[in-house]
């Protein structure tokens, strides 16, 4: 059975990769960073793009680890702010800040905006031991809300409705994220590409 490690500490994130790929077929089985067997490197996320960081974290963890990995960058560009927060998604509001600091942070900046468009990013980014990497990517359009809705999910979700929907990503079912999202899109063409008869490979 091959093994493939997630490369995220970001619990939520690791659990909605986790539960995609349960839903798949396949002879493997995940590993998280928690569950590896040895202790693995912190990767610093600091490339200028979500590729540029997605490569990094994979090929980084799989050359330590050994094991084939799956890493995810990902994050919320938003049109009216020349697609900050990007890559910095996650430290928006700065170093150690949590999702309520940087959604207070967007709502603070987007006062003053008309548009609210924006997009989350996902770019997945498979590795082997020996370095060779190859990448899939995602995207979910939508608007950015006035205030927080929705108690769901993780990040930015209570602030964005994703288009064709009324509600925001905290507020529809986990399943439903999964179908539509920049991840659950950029899973799907990992599997196109990457899984050969129920094992992944970088052909
Ligand atoms: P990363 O660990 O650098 O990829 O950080 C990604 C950051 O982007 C997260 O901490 C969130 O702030 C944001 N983000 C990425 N995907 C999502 C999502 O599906 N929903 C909400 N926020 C997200």
């Amino acid at each position: 059975m091959q093994t493939i490690l997630l490369a995220t500490r970001n619990r939520k994130k690791c659990a909605e990769l986790q539960s995609l790929l349960r839903s798949v077929n396949g002879h493997f089985h995940v590993c998280t960073i928690e569950d590896a067997p040895q202790d693995l490197p912190e990767v610093e996320e600091d490339g200028e793009s979500f590729a540029d960081n997605a490569r990094k974290k994979a090929i980084t963890l799989a050359k330590a680890s050994g094991f084939m990995t799956l890493a995810d960058d990902s994050g919320l560009c938003v049109d009216a702010l020349d697609g900050a927060p990007g890559v910095r998604s996650a430290r928006f509001a700065g170093d150690s800040c949590d999702d309520a600091a940087n959604n207070a942070l967007l709502l603070d900046k987007m006062r003053t905006v008309s548009s609210r468009k924006a997009h989350f990013q996902c770019v997945l980014a498979l590795a082997t031991p020996d370095g060779i990497c190859d990448t899939v990517s995602g995207v979910c359009a939508g608007t950015l809300l006035t205030k927080a809705s929705g108690q769901g999910g993780f990040g930015y979700d209570p602030l964005f409705v994703p288009d064709g929907y009324a509600c925001s990503f905290a507020e529809m079912p986990a399943q439903e994220k999964h179908r539509i999202s920049h991840r659950g899109k950029a899973l799907q063409a990992a599997l196109r590409t990457w899984l050969v008869d129920g094992t992944f490979k970088i052909v």
